[in-house]
């Protein structure tokens, strides 16, 4: 392969040249992911925007957990999750009564529905 044709970055720290799917400087070993994720884009979205948007209903947070290439980013698919955790919790605490029947039966306004 080509090396001058792959995408190039630099180091902060030393200036060194490297191909941009390289994790780690040659020249200090400085990780070079952390500048990946300061770039902040995924895909065609900037990394803010998809993990806002993971709050947006749930469909979002499931596709975030299951697509390319927002399912490897870290700071994605923590939003996905933790939408997703937000939305079960919601779920299973409309699901269970928070009061059980014979406490509510002592309120004289209460009505059994059926
Ligand atoms: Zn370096």
């Amino acid at each position: 392969m080509d090396q001058t044709q792959a995408p190039v970055q630099s180091c902060p720290d030393c200036a060194a040249q490297m191909p941009a799917a390289v994790r780690f400087c040659p020249g200090c070993g400085r990780s070079m992911q952390i500048i990946a994720r300061a770039q902040g884009k995924v895909g065609v979205l900037s990394e803010n925007v998809a993990g806002a948007l993971a709050y947006f209903t749930i469909l979002p947070a499931i596709l975030f957990l299951f697509l390319e290439p927002y399912r490897r980013n870290l700071f994605i698919r923590f939003q996905g999750l933790y939408a997703l955790s937000v939305f079960l919790q919601l779920v299973v605490t409309r699901w269970i009564r928070p009061y059980p029947d014979f406490i509510l039966q002592r309120d004289p306004h209460f009505r059994l529905q059926s």
